[in-house]
């Protein structure tokens, strides 16, 4: 480890910031024109159903949620998200797909052996992912319990053709998730959903401790998905998780659902991953509908019959700035290569800063404090590096998470995200 006087660290806090500055102003113009997409390059949508927020996100214990809480605190939280249709299972869930509140239609289904299903009416968020990105089915995965899902559309321009994979596993959500897991580690596809049944049929059953259980259960099941996302290659540090719900419950009674009290309108949704504000409760009032046109934001199609809007107040503008600066800057100021990714004992730093002036090596932690620090001379030239053992200027371990890489002039800023898994 080279010098790092720590006497001298909170001048450098101060310059990195105006470094900052200086060159978010330099890079938002590069954005504008150059660069439309994000960090995101996949989502994985989690659906707990009949979850009432109470018991949720909106109990300040968080008793039964402590992973999504922390998750909200990773990601952002829309402390105003509400079911504004039909506050029941067969109407919400294709809303949340469709992007609008949907006619529901009857065909007799050959995948269930000719039994009476459902299609949504209009096309869902499979089929604008597959269509206009040119995806196979493989490539996107509906997980839940079996139960003869419910299909996507016939509409004309999208249809049978780009459904999505169903994959129906097994009758309780660890069972679901162990299904999911499999998916994740096989085919890796870009979009993913998970549907989780159990909150909404254990709270039908009037057993408030099984209620309470089964939203623990489901808890666990989202911060463990999050965690085998992070250690995947194909996954860490490029994909948005989002969970919510379709429902919620009575405020007078928890085991039913269906009409427009409080109870069984607000729901839930959390957005965790590297375009998302980190840390933010957004009070922007939002709906089902939403969640589709969001999806489709963040991987880059349109989802032209969606009635809802993208929630740009969740997409933090800097983390898109940070990519173009990577991926624009001239060949003589770049992080060239991170490795291992994510890393363990140490991280290897390849930059170039051939601009003739000295720069700074910063790392952040993703509460935005500067936790490690390295100044680098103004004589290099080529390609240079710079080892990182994860841990502090004063020489203590960094607990595993995503920490921000920066290097910096006087008027450049670049960064970049790395994982430091223990
Ligand atoms: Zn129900
Ligand atoms: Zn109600």
């Amino acid at each position: 480890m080279k010098s790092v006087n720590p006497t001298s660290l909170p001048l450098v806090a101060i310059s990195t910031l105006v470094n900052h500055a200086g060159g978010w102003v330099l890079l938002l113009i590069l954005s504008f024109s150059q660069l439309q997409a994000y960090t995101t390059e996949r989502v994985v949508l989690v659906i707990i159903d009949g979850l009432r927020y109470s018991e949720g996100l909106g109990d300040p214990e968080h008793l039964q949620v402590p992973r999504m809480a922390a998750l909200a605190e990773q990601g952002a939280l829309v402390t105003d998200f509400q079911n504004d249709g039909a506050t029941y299972t067969s109407r919400a869930i294709p809303a949340i797909w469709c992007g609008a509140w949907t006619d529901i239609n009857s065909f007799h289904d050959p995948a269930c052996d000719g039994v009476e299903n459902n299609t949504s009416e209009l096309p869902t968020v499979f089929e604008y992912f597959r269509k206009h990105l040119d995806r196979p089915a493989s490539d996107c995965v509906y997980t839940l319990k079996e139960l003869c899902s419910w299909k996507a559309s016939f509409d004309p321009d999208y249809g049978v053709d780009y459904w999505p994979q169903y994959h129906e596993a097994g009758h309780t959500d660890v069972e679901v998730w162990h299904e999911t897991e499999g998916i994740i580690e096989n085919l890796a596809p870009h979009f993913l959903m998970m549907y989780l049944a159990d909150v909404d049929s254990r709270g039908h059953s009037g057993d408030w401790d099984n209620y309470l259980s089964a939203i623990t259960t489901a808890d666990s099941i989202v911060g463990v998905l999050w965690d085998v996302l992070q250690a995947d290659t194909a996954y860490a540090g490029k994909t948005t998780m989002m969970v919510t719900n379709d429902h919620g419950r009575h405020d007078y009674n928890f085991s039913g659902h269906g009409d427009n009290c409080m109870g069984c309108r607000q729901i839930q949704f959390l957005a965790v991953g590297p375009d998302i504000h980190v840390g933010l409760q957004s009070g922007v009032p939002r709906t089902i509908p939403d969640i589709t046109p969001t999806i489709g934001e963040l991987l880059g199609f349109p989802t032209e019959d969606a009635t809802g809007t993208s929630m740009m107040e969740l997409i933090d503008p800097t983390s898109n700035i940070r990519d173009v600066s990577q991926t624009n800057s001239p060949e003589n100021f770049k992080l060239s290569r991170l490795y291992p990714s994510p890393f363990n004992g140490e991280l290897t730093i390849e930059y170039r800063l051939n601009t003739g002036s000295p720069g700074n090596l910063n790392i952040f932690n993703l509460q935005g404090n500067l936790v490690w620090n390295k100044e680098l001379s103004a004589s290099s030239t080529g390609l240079s590096k710079v080892k990182w053992q994860g841990i502090n200027n004063s020489w203590e371990p960094l607990p595993s998470g995503i920490y921000i890489v920066q290097l910096s002039t006087s008027n450049l800023t670049t960064s970049t995200r790395v994982l430091l898994l223990k």
